[in-house]
């Protein structure tokens, strides 16, 4: 397959190039630039578009180049850190305009009074100001473009570099004829040619559309190639699994299950009967039920007698899916745990009936991965909260695996967007839709003066026998802020309501201190925990329905969410309280969105819109690709199509195999 940006091979070393010496080749590898393809794909950064328009025909907040006499003197004014603004009148077109141009001091003597001059900037039609980008000298038409070159090499210099490879090249790579007439695209050649040098409006922006197109279907069809390596084809990765059996198990079980839930159940079960190996991502917001789905699944892997294994991050998340499977299968399956705290007689006792088949499923931290354990035929492997764990980690169990088929599951709603890019090489379920009489956490935002309001919406589930989440910051109290201590919250709730009712868990606990603590909110002897974000990993206390966030402008939309989805988990109303008096405008934003919505979807396409790709997944999962011209969000529709072209070439592909 040919690399994202090669549309020559083989492609010369610019030292091959005519004019480029030493001198210049080893400038060139300064901007990364190695080779010919290196060189066409170097494009320019902006255009400026030098054909004079009528200012009185123009729009407003476009960038236009205008043309008219100099009616005042420029007044240059300097101000902080050296930021200048230099300011003049000009008669353009008969319309008498403020002209301002921002550090750029130098202009100064350029204008001159009553003297002819040529402007380039965005045009504010209600002020009738025009921002100055560029005053130009250059009265040639058409477009000037601007180089990002770290001042290695003039533009120049480089455009005609450019224009020498064009001129002793031929492009042997381009788009597909199809494609490129059913999306009206242009040739590759062209496309990188006008974009170099550009001779219109509407042509640059057809070849902007043939190269982000191309950029995108490049990255499919990369992403594609992984999901292939991915999905082997063989038929040892059969699971012909009992479906009578299985249909008789989903029948047993105390609820319906929601549509979503039965379509991921059928794609995982379609993946089971086929000669691939599954490589699947199931998304769910918290409590959309993927449990009981992976659940389901396990128990087809048991009807061939087979073995499966979850593998979640942390202790309380094992012990508290080993109770739900455990509730779930009664008897049906041999449920074994696995964590780091096993004794090593228990952890004896399991790795013999791992090794003998005799245990059906394994609930395990990163225990699971160390050498001795080793299991007799494990075919279905599940990991929670998968982006959690590394490559290695993943790979290490999957070498365990007799056939390999892999279900990731993640609780955070990623954006479509985002989700086909990152999740790309893999296939994806999604349940959406939360089970039946689920009813939406209300929720509401408070300031601190209406704390009485807070303590008595407490109150009022109390005296119903429900329980009460409070998320307080943790922090020391000689740098009080505007935090509300965790200490001191737990103190306003004791006064309150007693200590016979308030618990206190904080991340300075030991464990042992903060597992006590959560057991008896857990089994519910106190009715109110206050607590760090310690909570944010697993617990479950369908008796809990309301959530008390202090401080809440703190976190981000995803945290916000995952602390509320502590709460409505039974078929109570439950009730989120946001205790905050916000700063920024971002921060207020935050807090009318949560009280505006409780899909987990919807709040991740807003915190992308507000974020940007770049942000969304912070350093740890900065795989998001880099493109040229093309841009996650503003192309999402263009990204779609290219998804669904890269697919189609590679089932193609694959059923002619
Ligand atoms: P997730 O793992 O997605 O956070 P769970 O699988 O823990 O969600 O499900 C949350 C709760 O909802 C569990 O108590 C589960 O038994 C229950 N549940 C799951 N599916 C349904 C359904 N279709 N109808 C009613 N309750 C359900
Ligand atoms: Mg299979």
């Amino acid at each position: 397959m040919c690399a994202m940006y090669e549309v020559i091979t083989p492609g010369t070393p610019v030292h091959g190039l005519k004019g480029v010496g030493e001198k210049t080749a080893e400038k060139l590898h300064e901007l990364e630039i190695r080779d010919v393809n290196d060189v066409v794909f170097h494009l320019p950064t902006s255009y400026v578009d030098q054909s004079v328009v009528d200012l009185r025909e123009a729009e407003h907040d476009s960038s236009i180049t205008v043309e008219g006499t100099v009616k005042t003197e420029p007044k240059l004014a300097f101000f902080r850190r050296g930021m200048s603004r230099l300011t003049c009148f000009m008669d353009i077109d008969g319309i008498y305009t403020k002209v301002v141009f921002f550090n750029q001091p130098y202009l100064k003597d350029k204008l001159i009074i009553d003297e002819f001059a040529r402007v380039y900037g965005k045009f504010d039609r209600n002020k009738l100001e025009i921002n100055g980008q560029r005053l130009i000298f250059d009265t040639s038409p058409g477009y000037s473009v601007k180089y990002s070159l770290n001042r290695v090499m003039h533009a120049k210099t480089f455009s005609k570099l450019v224009a020498e490879v064009f001129g002793s090249h031929h492009f042997n790579h381009d788009l597909p004829e199809a494609l490129k007439s059913k999306y009206q695209l242009w040739s590759l050649r062209d496309a990188l040619h006008e974009l170099h040098f550009p001779k219109s409006r509407d042509a640059l922006h057809d070849a902007r559309r043939t190269v982000k197109f191309y950029e995108l279907y490049q990255f499919q069809l990369k992403l594609m190639h992984k999901r292939s390596e991915e999905r082997v084809r063989n038929d040892h990765y059969i699971i012909d699994y009992d479906i009578e059996r299985l249909k008789r198990f989903i029948s047993t079980l105390p609820f319906e299950l929601t549509g979503d839930q039965k379509a991921g159940v059928n794609d995982i079960c379609r993946d089971f009967k086929q000669n691939i190996s599954m490589h699947r991502l199931l998304q769910g917001d918290v409590g959309s039920g993927k449990t009981i789905v992976a659940g389901i699944c396990v128990y087809a892997v048991k009807t061939i007698g087979e073995q499966s294994v979850v593998m979640v991050p942390t202790e309380v998340l094992a012990n508290q899916h080993y109770e739900s499977f455990k509730d779930t299968f009664k008897d049906e399956l041999t449920i074994e745990r696995l964590t780091g705290s096993t004794s090593r007689k228990e952890k004896d006792r399991i790795l013999e009936g791992l090794r003998l088949g005799e245990i059906d499923l394994l609930i395990a931290t990163h225990a699971v991965l160390e050498d001795d354990v080793a299991f007799n035929r494990l075919s279905f492997i599940i990991i929670d909260e998968q982006h959690r764990f590394g490559v290695k980690q993943r790979q290490k169990l999957q070498a365990k695996s007799y056939r390999k088929n892999i279900l990731y599951m993640t609780a955070t709603p990623i954006p479509r967007t985002l989700s086909i890019t990152t999740f790309g090489d893999m296939d994806v379920s999604i349940i959406r839709e939360m089970p039946k009489g689920r009813k939406p956490v209300e929720t509401s935002w408070h300031t601190f003066d209406e704390m009485d309001q807070v303590m008595a919406a407490v109150r009022a589930q109390l005296n119903e026998g429900y329980s009460t989440y409070v998320v307080a910051p943790l922090i020391e109290e000689s740098e009080t802020l505007d935090l509300k201590n965790v200490n001191e919250i737990y103190q306003a709730f004791v006064d309150h309501f007693g200590e016979e009712t308030v618990e206190l868990v904080h991340g300075r606990m030991k464990p042992e201190e903060k597992n006590h603590g959560m057991h008896l909110f857990e089994t519910l002897e106190k009715k109110i925990l206050i607590s760090t974000t310690v909570i944010e990993v697993g617990i479950n206390v369908p008796n809990a329905t309301m959530m008390v966030i202090f401080n809440a402008e703190r976190f981000g939309l995803s945290t916000l969410h995952q602390l509320r989805g502590r709460v409505g988990r039974s078929s109570r109303q439950s009730y989120c309280l946001l205790v905050s008096q916000p700063q920024t405008d971002n921060a207020k934003l935050r807090m009318e969105i949560m009280t505006s919505t409780s899909d987990g979807f919807e709040l991740s396409e807003r915190d992308l819109e507000m974020r940007g790709p770049g942000d969304y997944f912070g350093v740890r999962q900065s795989g998001l690709p880099q493109f040229k011209v093309a841009d996650l969000i503003e192309d999402y529709r263009m990204l779609e199509y290219a998804r669904k072209e890269a697919i189609s070439i590679f089932e193609h592909m694959e059923d002619s195999r």
